[in-house]
């Protein structure tokens, strides 16, 4: 077992989000009992993660900081002394500078808070939220002005929505005091007719990221695989990366796979262009879901054909 690898708990409650990729669909809350049952599960876990040597672990779900149990759930990683401890949360709770203090300095060591644009109207739009970006800057602000070791993470989804907005998002999160930028896929595809781009549409934002690669430092991109960029670069990770749960945790139902805690929206498969393909052996293929996305445009794509790696530093 790698001890680097990541491991993970999910604390769900409610979220006062309404993302438009997102399937809960509005309707996601948790009965007291049933939030004390996922508490004592997370708590079997977190022991068992321990004793297996794992030091790394994320705390997410929809969403952890609307959880009463988030404070009990930190008090119980300390107490196995992990090395860090990751919250992905909206963050809009920490818009409280008392509540920003308290839950960063309390074993939190990395927070990871998503941004969908640069203005109230784009990121509101997508959040389905209104007042949900400022309160997102505050939150991102509080935090960093609580803890100054505090590793943040930004992390954004590239929709119709926002697609404009990439690089802006970038410069915001740097300015806010990021010290990592993430470029995520949405895992959960339903209906993305609105908000989904297709691989022509993808392709034709990420040259803008090729155009800027210098200036991008500290950005991860996650499951694109790199014929979306037209080369290999280690900073586009497109190796399935799925943490490690505890045995008590079950993935829902619609999403089991044979794979413990491997979920149905994390499957990749590979397309026939992918045999022409100079870096496959780096690359786990298309996200499933993408694949089959209405109109993804894949004919448009080609295979990489040769080994040219781009950095950042
Ligand atoms: S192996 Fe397939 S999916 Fe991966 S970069 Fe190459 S063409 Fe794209």
């Amino acid at each position: 077992m790698n001890k680097n690898h990541p491991c993970a708990i999910i604390l769900e409650s409610q979220c006062s989000n309404r993302c438009i990729f997102c399937q809960s669909n509005n309707v996601f809350t948790r009965t007291q009992e049933e939030m004390r049952f996922e508490f004592e599960n997370n708590k079997a876990n977190i022991i068992q993660l321990a004793e297996n040597g794992f030091s790394y672990i994320e705390i997410s779900g929809r969403d952890p900081i609307e959880s009463p149990y988030l404070i009990s759930t930190i008090e119980v990683l300390k107490q196995n002394n992990f090395n860090d401890a990751q919250l992905t949360t909206h963050g809009m709770h920490f818009s409280d500078i008392n509540y920003a203090n308290i839950i960063v300095n309390s074993g939190i060591t990395i927070l990871k808070i998503p941004l969908y644009g640069v203005t109230e109207e784009i990121h509101d739009s997508i959040t389905q939220n209104k007042g949900s970006f400022k309160k997102t800057i505050e939150g991102i602000k509080n935090a960093r002005l609580s803890n100054k070791n505090l590793k943040i993470k930004i992390n954004t989804l590239i929709l119709k929505q926002n697609k404009h907005q990439f690089i802006d998002i970038y410069n915001l999160s740097m300015g806010l005091g990021a010290n990592q930028f993430i470029v995520d896929t949405v895992k959960l595809i339903g209906d993305s007719t609105i908000w989904g781009l297709n691989f022509q549409e993808l392709k034709t934002t990420f040259a803008l990221f090729s155009q800027n690669l210098t200036r991008l430092k500290n950005t991860r991109f996650i499951d694109y695989p790199f014929c979306l960029f037209g080369f290999y670069s280690p900073i586009i990770e497109n190796k399935n990366n799925v943490p490690t749960f505890g045995n008590k945790y079950s993935v829902p139902e619609i999403y089991k796979t044979e794979k413990h805690g491997h979920p149905a929206y994390r499957n990749k498969s590979f397309v026939d262009i992918c045999f022409k393909c100079k870096v496959k052996s780096k690359c786990d293929g298309f996200l499933d879901s993408y694949l089959n996305m209405q109109n993804n445009h894949i004919e448009k794509l080609i295979p990489v054909d040769r080994k040219l790696t781009l950095k950042t530093s």
